[in-house]
């Protein structure tokens, strides 16, 4: 197993950078974010316990998030290649994931840090705007639906995502800063770290990133 991570502030482009990356390289796409929003919509356990942290921009405890990442691992196949998106976001994660590489024999090949600043930031989760069917992401301005409040993808209904209010959004980005951002150093440490300029065109910045993915072994 191959683990790339992406590592960036919330409305760094992580999820979209992710879905375009994914086409072209044959990583599966591993969103912690995305199979939070799932759980919850579904109602399941981990839904349930989920939703209050969310709803505040708070970190989901890391028992919840490594069991339903141990769970979707468990699922794949050995030779299977993952991107992680939001995913870990503390040092008890990613020592949860050191854990699960070990026991299959697997390794990380490279953490990207996408690099934004604080007020581009803002400025994509205050317009961001996601599908409710198929969680397609766009953006008022940079990345518009071609019909006003309507997915292109799916036809499904765009609408914000809940803690992209500024309250919470404020609240996320101070839980970046506290409990995750430390980990670039710890993966600076380990010499996987690359830091990826991530404030232009996502096309540049994927790839500034493709650069370091070899291409799936035939
Ligand atoms: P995201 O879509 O990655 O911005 O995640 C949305 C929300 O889900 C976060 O604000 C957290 O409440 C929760 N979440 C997602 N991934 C994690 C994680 N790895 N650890 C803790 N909480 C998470």
């Amino acid at each position: 197993m191959d683990a790339f991570i992406l590592l960036g502030a919330p409305g760094a482009g992580k999820g979209t950078v992710a879905s375009m990356l994914t086409e072209s390289t044959g990583l599966q796409h591993v969103s912690t974010g995305d199979m939070l929003r799932e759980a919850v919509k579904a109602g399941s356990p981990v839904g349930l316990e989920a939703k209050s942290y969310m709803e505040k921009g708070e970190l989901v405890p890391d028992e919840v998030i490594l069991g339903i990442v141990r769970e979707r691992l468990a699922a794949g196949a050995k030779n299977a290649r993952y991107l992680f998106d939001g995913f870990p976001r503390t040092e008890a994660q990613a020592s949860g994931l050191e854990t699960v590489l070990r026991d299959v024999g697997g390794r990380l090949c490279a953490v990207f840090q996408l690099e934004v600043p604080e007020e581009v930031l803002v400025d994509r989760l205050a317009g961001r705007r996601i599908c409710r069917a198929c969680g397609a992401v766009y953006h008022v301005r940079n990345i518009p639906t071609k019909v006003d409040g309507v997915c292109d993808r799916c036809g499904g209904e765009t609408v914000q995502r809940p803690d992209d209010t500024e309250a919470t959004v404020r609240n996320r980005l101070a839980v970046y800063r506290r409990q995750t951002e430390g980990l670039i150093e710890v993966y600076r440490r380990q010499n996987v770290l690359v830091e990826v300029p991530a404030a232009g065109a996502r096309e540049e910045t994927r790839d500034r990133i493709l650069a370091h993915v070899p291409p799936p072994e035939a």
